[in-house]
């Protein structure tokens, strides 16, 4: 071990990004770093994030959590993808599967093949060549295994929902079992080192001093230390992120438990659906710009599915990003280093995503510029790309019957994403730029289900007979519906394999 090495890390918050970084640190480095979380019970955490995308599942792999355990813990639920409804247009709905779309042909993807009969009027719904998003029209759920491996249930590809103080407190178990020290107490300073602006340590309100060598800041929105201490600068992307408002409500539970999250758009906005197993959380994403409190507010109330169970909260935001999340010895994770509103569920995924690439570029007493501008760079792609996906959903609306949506129709984009469009709308074709976080299945799913209709196919498609085409189409259709049909519902599976101790509380659907 190199004498250079730095013994002290300090993790400020405890939140989902306070505790995903404590758990995967004390997996990681075990007991050769101390590493300790302060964090306040006086400061609420930001208490909603409860739905996901599939690579958490490499989260919980890596740290080796059983996945029973884990969604009994966390009153979990299994999540297939989302579905947009009255997004390109109201009465509209489609699914944005995690799974593939078919197979496969020669050098063109299945969608190229679907494209061409499509166009020709001889293809039926995209969703009926996933099997991520036939299956979730009619709640069904499995979990592949290795051994489906060939088989449309081979390619079931599935995140989780789950209650987000739940998760924390989960992981928080996990940390202090292999040795993350804990500390409570309200943060008032942050001390920087007079020589060379790095930081010292942060006090706290009882005068207790915690020093550390690293500092990684999960204190939410507040980014006591990239923020408050260290200037970071925060850049501001609601010109193209319209909505900066949240109210969040949970409802009672109602069957059938879909493996899915609802995303119902409003006329200044948004609403959010997410199912677990003891009851169902909700919230209304909105642009204050186009909508007061009061009508957000009573819009989100007359849609709720079950009896409401809290009084609404109300959470104001700006989406962007922090241009540095990494500055001398501070990286932010979490709602400190930027936030996305949540339609794409990437918020959790980017402070994995940050937790491996801090340990990808663990440094050592020196903090060397070129690792922190590595790092630095690979957050900026990131965040730009999903940044990009996210526009993607208000700006490709055919919906003129509110000024929030005339205005999203029309506003400009980046240049970055005006090309997948121009690209995707001449021949249906998509390119996955470097390590971006959504790939081909993504973008189709969505470009397709806000009206993007392509002008053409590839036309080396052609070289192919109709005739054979039709059958690789029709069996691809064909299997998918049967291997639908042989799954459990949702909710039978979870009640076999993971439900939680604390009973469900199920109702009717509320009369509207
Ligand atoms: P917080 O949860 O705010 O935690 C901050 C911590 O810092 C707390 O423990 C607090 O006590 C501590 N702290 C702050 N100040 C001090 C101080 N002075 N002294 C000591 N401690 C202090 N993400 C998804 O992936 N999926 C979703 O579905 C999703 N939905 C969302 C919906 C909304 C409306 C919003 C706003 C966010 C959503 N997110 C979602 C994002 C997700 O909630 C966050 O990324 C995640 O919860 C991480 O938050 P955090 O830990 O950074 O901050």
């Amino acid at each position: 071990m190199s004498g250079n090495r730095l013994r002290n890390i300090v993790i400020v918050g405890g939140g989902t990004a306070g505790w995903m970084t404590a758990a995967a640190f004390s997996n990681v480095m075990g007991k050769h770093y101390n590493i300790c979380l302060v964090e306040s019970d006086e400061i609420a955490t930001i208490g909603v994030g409860e739905a996901t995308i599939p690579m958490i599942k490499d989260f919980n792999v890596a740290l080796d959590l059983d996945e029973n355990e884990f969604l009994r813990a966390t009153q979990g639920t299994y999540k297939l993808g989302i579905e947009f409804v009255n997004w390109g247009q109201v009465g509209d709905s489609y699914i944005h599967g995690f799974g593939k779309i078919g197979q496969d042909l020669g050098p063109f993807a299945c969608y190229q093949y679907w494209l061409k009969m499509h166009q020709a009027g001889e293809a039926s719904d995209l969703e009926n060549y996933s099997i991520n998003t036939l299956a979730p029209r009619t709640s069904k759920f499995l979990r592949s295994e290795p051994e489906m491996a060939g088989s449309p249930l081979g390619d079931i590809n599935n995140a989780f929902h789950f209650d987000a103080s739940l998760y924390a407190k989960f992981l928080r178990g996990y940390s202090e079992k292999r040795g993350v020290v804990r500390t409570e107490g309200r943060i008032v300073q942050t001390v920087l080192r007079e020589a060379d602006g790095f930081i010292e340590s942060v006090v706290l309100a009882s005068g207790e001093k915690i020093s550390g060598d690293f500092f990684i800041d999960c204190s939410g929105t507040r980014a006591l230390l990239i923020g408050d201490a260290l200037k970071r600068d925060y850049e501001d992307w609601s010109h193209w992120l319209p909505c900066d408002r949240a109210i969040a409500v949970p409802c009672e539970s109602v069957t059938p438990l879909v493996p899915f999250t609802r995303s119902t758009a409003h006329s200044a906005g948004w609403q959010w659906r997410i199912p677990l197993q003891h009851r169902i959380g909700n919230g209304h994403v909105y642009s204050s710009r186009f909508m007061s409190q009061d009508e957000a507010t009573s819009i989100l109330l007359n849609n709720l599915d079950g009896k409401q169970l809290a009084e609404p909260r109300y959470i104001p935001f700006i989406p962007g990003r922090r241009k540095e999340t990494w500055h001398k010895n501070c990286v932010a994770v979490g709602l400190s280093s930027g936030f996305f509103e949540p339609i794409e569920s990437t918020n959790i995924h980017l402070i994995q995503a940050a937790i491996a690439r801090v340990i990808r570029l663990f440094p050592n007493m020196g903090f060397q510029q070129a690792d922190i501008d590595e790092y630095n760079a690979q957050t900026q792609f990131e965040y730009e790309r999903i940044r990009d996906f996210i526009i993607l959903h208000y700006k490709a609306t055919q919906r003129d019957d509110s000024p929030f949506w005339n205005h999203c129709r029309n506003m400009d984009i980046p240049a970055t994403l005006q090309h997948k469009i121009d690209l995707f709308s001449s021949n249906g074709r998509f390119f996955r730029e470097g390590s971006e976080l959504f790939g081909e299945v993504s973008w189709v799913q969505v470009m397709h289900g806000q009206g993007i209709r392509p002008q053409s196919y590839n036309p080396l498609v052609d070289l192919r007979s109709k005739e054979e085409i039709k059958m690789f189409l029709g069996n691809i259709e064909s299997v998918i519906k049967k291997c639908v049909d042989v799954m459990p519902t949702h909710e039978d599976y979870i009640a076999q394999h993971c439900a939680a101790s604390v009973p469900q509380v199920m109702a009717s659907p509320s009369v509207r």
